[in-house]
């Protein structure tokens, strides 16, 4: 359970302050698919920013487990973020390692055995379906497969919670579907807890759960896919959806 009370996070910038995350209560049960949309500048990014401690809220609290996250100390932090998988709209592979180097790079710097880091590799590469690709490098690799690497990586130290921030959003639509498919499998088979943001309106149809709209910082509107978008209660949600489908 990831749970955000009164949680703000405000930005310096010279004199002025960006409020990038308003006041959000909110709760993410275990094994659930949650999305999170908006405009952009909404603040989706730093909202789950939030969730693995890459940013400090500045007020309020984010509990993971019923840990509340600013109590803990720097090793239990480490710990923590190994609980915590994250893949991005640009993959944010090491082009210098191979396919198998990206995804035992998480295990090694856990202080993993050599032969113990190689096997739990193979079971990842065979779970994402890229086996053959072991040895090749992020540049030989499409879009897809290179997501693929993302996700074993991020799978690696078994976490409880992926993060997906906008995980899809540079890939063609099957491909998109594929992977999407892939995410799936992570939550049904895992039981890991996805939190995605996505601008793609038919993603959040296709896998979520439950879906939180944003706009300046504030979750202005949460609840059941279904709902949210068959009576949108919220005059933004309305236009947002509207605006990209
Ligand atoms: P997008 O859809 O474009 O990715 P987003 O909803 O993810 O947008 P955020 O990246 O969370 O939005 O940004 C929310 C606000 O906080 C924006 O106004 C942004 O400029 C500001 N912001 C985010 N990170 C920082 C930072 N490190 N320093 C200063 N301002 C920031
Ligand atoms: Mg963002």
């Amino acid at each position: 359970m990831i749970e955000f009370k009164q949680a703000v996070k405000t930005f310096k910038l010279g004199k002025r302050e960006v409020t990038a995350v308003n006041d959000v209560s909110l709760s993410v049960a275990q094994g659930e698919i949650f999305g999170i949309i908006g405009f952009s500048g909404a603040g989706k990014s730093t909202l789950l920013r939030l969730v693995n401690m890459l940013e400090r809220p500045t007020t309020g609290s984010i509990q993971v487990q019923g840990v509340d996250l600013a109590s803990l100390s720097q090793k239990d932090l480490r710990k923590l973020r190994r609980r915590i998988g994250m893949i991005f709209q640009n993959f944010n592979l090491f082009t210098s390692r191979t396919v198998a180097g990206n995804v035992a790079y998480p295990l090694k710097l856990a202080g993993g055995a050599k032969k113990e880091v190689n096997a739990r590799v193979a079971e990842l590469l065979d779970f994402v379906g890229l086996s053959d690709k072991a040895s090749d490098y992020p540049e030989q690799l499409s879009g897809g497969q290179k997501q693929r690497v993302g996700i074993a990586r991020a799978l690696a130290t078994s976490p409880d919670i992926l993060i997906c921030d906008e995980a899809t959003s540079a890939l063609d639509p099957d491909t998109t579907a594929d992977i999407l498919r892939l995410l799936k499998k992570v939550n049904k088979e895992l039981g890991i807890t996805i939190l995605l943001i996505t601008h793609e309106m038919h993603v959040i149809q296709e896998i979520c759960d439950r879906v939180a709209v944003m706009e300046d910082g504030e979750v202005i509107e949460s609840g059941s896919v279904f709902d949210t978008f068959t009576n949108p209660q919220h005059p933004t949600t309305r236009r947002f959806i509207q605006s990209v489908q």
